[in-house]
């Protein structure tokens, strides 16, 4: 349908808020209030917004139809300009498209290093079994993704899915048994890096030269439970497997910080969580405050000296209780560090790229465009994905586009704001 999906602008007549705060766009002014067009063709819903005055006026959003109606989502005043025109007798064909002329979704992310931010594709996470790789760099190339993140998930002995559908830490690890494992489980990633014919990259200048048509993995874990408590070994991980990207907690609470998942315990960040910090800017890893509470995020923000990133969450401003997403305060936390936050293609949240880039677009709202990312959190995800393969990411650049975002900061996005937290942290 024309325009679906897309940034337009359209003229119209808007009523009065409903109990619900919504109100209608119309043609023409209502002969009284509460007497609108029978027809669900003739107004398009204006979800609640602050930013609108009533009457007639011209605005600018994104068109889409649910169920029952037309609605025009994130609408703000449009500048005027264009010739003014009546259009709700048939919306989708007759508003007008907002955006540029059509980009091609591969060239606007051509030519620079594109970024998964959180990833165990590839079944990086089989240690125990050993199954055969699955592939990472061919998807890669075809969807024009020049670097993953890849993250070992260094608590996995010792939690799984419990009664209650969430992952909950079920026993304690021995002592040694946690860094015996992630020695497994890093030399499994540079294995599969090896077999996928990924260089891995362990410097600024390999990051900022990293393009799709050879695909290279940045060397993460989820959890710094191996650590045990030794900041020590943080220097081992980062000469013995070019460590370059450290997420403090994940499902246990560690010797690092709480979670989000669990009663808090520590109060936030714990004083070993602050020297971990501040020995990652030091040594030059990135430091990644997923799953941690914000208490932890509070502390991390004033000890780091470098950007911080939240590597694979989404935004929600009616947090549940232990819930994995972040609050607008969280959010703008990472993002006064210099630092940026992954979004995840959650089916459940975002059922589809344009729900994602939606989703990406509120992140970006509250946090500005320069503090967003991609985060997929490949094969580690309990439920479906948004999209099942990096072949499937200009599908997401079109998304992006179509939602409103210029070629600039769909680059930003896709990233550009990874480079630049990752540049910084390892200066
Ligand atoms: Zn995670
Ligand atoms: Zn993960």
């Amino acid at each position: 349908m024309a325009h679906l999906g897309q940034r337009v602008r359209v003229d119209g007549w808007l009523t009065a808020p409903d109990l619900t705060g919504h109100r209608q766009l119309v043609a023409e002014p209502p002969c009284c209030p509460g007497c609108l067009p029978g027809s669900s063709d003739g107004r398009i819903r204006i979800p609640a917004s602050r930013h609108l005055a009533g009457g007639a006026v011209r605005l600018e959003g994104i068109l889409r139809r649910d169920r029952t109606a037309w609605v025009l989502s994130d609408a703000r005043p449009a500048a005027r300009g264009i010739g003014r025109r009546s259009v709700l007798a048939a919306p989708p064909l007759l508003c007008l498209a907002a955006g540029a002329p059509q980009t091609d979704p591969r060239q606007a992310i051509a030519g620079m290093p594109t970024v998964d931010v959180h990833s165990h594709a590839g079944k990086l996470l089989y240690v125990r079994t050993q199954a055969p790789f699955t592939p990472v760099s061919e998807p890669m190339r075809q969807g024009g993704l020049a670097v993953a993140c890849l993250a070992i998930v260094s608590d996995a002995p010792t939690h799984r899915i419990m009664a209650d559908h969430r992952i909950h830490p079920y026993r304690d690890p021995a002592p040694g048994e946690l860094h015996a494992y992630a020695q497994r489980a890093f030399a499994r990633l540079h294995a599969l890096a090896a077999d996928q014919g990924m260089p891995i990259i362990a410097d600024r200048a390999a990051l900022l030269a990293a393009r799709p048509d050879r695909p290279s993995a940045v060397v993460a874990a989820e959890g710094g439970d191996f650590l045990e408590g030794n900041p020590d070994r943080l220097d081992e991980a980062y000469a013995r497997w070019q460590l370059r990207h450290l997420q403090l907690t994940h499902y246990r609470v560690n010797e690092l910080g709480d979670i989000q998942t669990e009663e808090p315990v520590h109060g936030g960040l714990t004083d070993l969580g602050a020297e971990v910090v501040r020995r990652c800017n030091r040594l030059g890893i990135v430091v990644d405050v997923a799953h941690g509470t914000l208490d932890l995020v509070r502390r991390a923000a004033t000890v780091t000296t470098k950007p911080l990133v939240l590597s694979h969450t989404s935004l929600t401003t009616r947090p549940r209780p232990f819930t994995r997403l972040i609050t607008p305060e969280h959010a703008r936390l990472i993002a006064s560090t210099g630092g940026m936050v992954g979004i995840w293609p959650v089916a459940a949240l975002f059922p589809d790229m344009a729900a994602l880039a939606g989703g990406i677009a509120r992140m970006a709202a509250i946090v500005g465009v320069d503090h967003v990312g991609l985060g997929t959190d490949s094969m580690g995800l309990v439920g479906p994905a948004t999209f099942d393969s990096y072949a499937q990411l200009p599908d997401l650049a079109a998304a992006l586009l179509a939602t409103g975002f210029s070629v600039e900061d769909t680059r930003k996005i896709m990233g550009g704001n990874y480079t630049r937290v990752f540049a910084a942290s390892l200066a």
